[in-house]
């Protein structure tokens, strides 16, 4: 940690200046490439050689966790004032690829603090309850999590099952979600519930729900394909009670919360993809330099060289577009359909780049010596969570739609 300095002092001066256009994408402004290179070491020292252990024992990284609290990365975009790093999105999205391509689920245990859980503190919360629910949150001593699936439910959020009705001065919540990111090691959560069934999505609103909590459960560890050090299980309330203060915006606003949050989060999502698919790609490069065959290093044969090209294509691309969104979220305009066009093409592009580096890799793609077949595992997750690969479709197409309306 010697080496590595604070990107509260460093960058904390960055936000407001800089990169604005999107011309200016071929190269990053100086403080973001300094805090690309701070988390790139990070990664490669603190994450990147216990990786392969954590997936395999299941273990969450709490001591590398609390460096980048200390480092400002468990809260980038939170206002200094508030205990965080004052950055913008862009720099939260280079900061989650650099630290996934060093261990992915340490990418995404960030990404669901910064953009799930102090995320929608930070827009919906009043100023006593960002005090009470972010500051404590910035350090890496406590993670947060982000409540919104149920085991009936996870596309079609709207349909949300669990319920909160007002008794005296507290809401009690009742219900179970499911598939909770950082359920196991997270000190508090953000609940969507529905207060009316009859009002469908209008019935739902966002609750801040401390745990451990009486009336509040965990389910099992969830024994899962990839990002197997972040813990993911179902959070179960049973007449939990929280005062009527924890409601975050106002009754009935708590889909929108949900739907303006997994917005700002597919940059995140799309951030660990692409960390994801440049460690597969790093991998798979070394490789085919090292590994020769036919008396020559398999680099040197254009089925390689071809298969290495259109994975270097398929992730500059992808990041451009991950950039893109981060850019028109920093200038305030409008970027759902830009997140989810990264989130897709990002997600997909780990797919296949880890699918590839396996190929390049040949047998030793294969077995746990080499981190290949992990990264393998850890993109399939990123087509998954925070919506689908058909809903971002959904979510693209209809605004595209929208753009044509005659
Ligand atoms: C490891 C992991 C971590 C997670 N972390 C969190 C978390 O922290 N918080 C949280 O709230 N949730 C979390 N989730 C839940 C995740 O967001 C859901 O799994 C995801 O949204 C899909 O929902 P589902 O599993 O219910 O699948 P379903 O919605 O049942 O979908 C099944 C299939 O049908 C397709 N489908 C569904 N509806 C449509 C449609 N309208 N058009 C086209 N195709 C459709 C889907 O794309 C998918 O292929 C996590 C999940 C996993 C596996």
């Amino acid at each position: 940690m010697a080496a590595l300095f604070s990107l509260r002092k460093v960058l904390g001066v960055a936000v407001g200046r800089g990169v604005r256009g999107v011309s200016q994408l071929a190269e990053l402004p100086e403080m973001h490439q300094m805090l690309r290179q701070t988390c790139r070491d990070f990664a490669d020292r603190e994450l990147a050689p216990i990786a392969g252990r954590l997936d395999r024992e299941h273990t969450f990284p709490a001591k590398q966790v609390l460096e980048l609290g200390a480092l400002g990365v468990m809260a980038v975009e939170v206002p200094e004032h508030l205990g965080g790093a004052g950055l913008d999105y862009l720099a939260y999205s280079l900061a989650v690829e650099e630290l996934s391509r060093g261990c992915a689920s340490t990418g995404v245990i960030v990404s669901v603090n910064n953009s799930l859980y102090l995320g929608p503190v930070l827009k919906f919360g009043t100023e006593e309850q960002k005090e009470k629910w972010i500051t404590p949150f910035t350090t890496g001593e406590k993670v947060g999590c982000f409540a919104l699936s149920e085991p009936g439910n996870g596309s079609d959020a709207g349909a949300a099952s669990t319920t909160a009705r007002q008794e005296g001065e507290e809401w009690v919540l009742n219900g179970t979600k499911a598939w909770i990111t950082n359920c196991w090691d997270a000190s508090a959560a953000v609940v969507f519930a529905t207060t009316d069934k009859s009002l469908k999505h209008k019935g739902i609103s966002a609750f801040l729900v401390p745990m451990p909590h009486p009336g509040l459960s965990l389910g099992k560890k969830e024994d899962k394909l990839g990002i197997r050090a972040s813990s993911t299980a179902n959070l179960i309330m049973e007449d939990c009670r929280v005062p009527l203060g924890n409601l975050l915006g106002q009754r009935g606003m708590g889909f929108k919360i949900a739907m303006q949050t997994l917005d700002s989060g597919r940059i995140g999502i799309a951030s660990q993809a692409l960390g994801i698919a440049q460690a597969a790609l790093d991998c798979a490069a070394d490789y085919a330099h090292k590994r020769t065959a036919f008396g020559a290093p398999i680099a040197k044969m254009q089925a390689i060289q071809f298969k290495l090209a259109d994975m270097a294509v398929a992730l500059e691309s992808a990041r451009l577009l991950t950039w893109k969104s981060a850019l028109l979220r920093d200038a305030k305009k409008p970027f759902s359909k830009e997140a989810a066009m990264a989130k897709l093409a990002a997600s997909e592009a780990a797919t296949f780049i880890s699918h590839q580096a396996i190929q390049v890799l040949g047998g030793m793609g294969y077995v746990t010596d080499m981190p290949a077949e992990r990264h393998y595992r850890d993109a399939r997750i990123t087509e998954i969570y925070e919506g689908t690969s058909e809903i971002q479709r959904l979510v693209i197409a209809n605004l595209l739609l929208k753009e044509y309306q005659p």
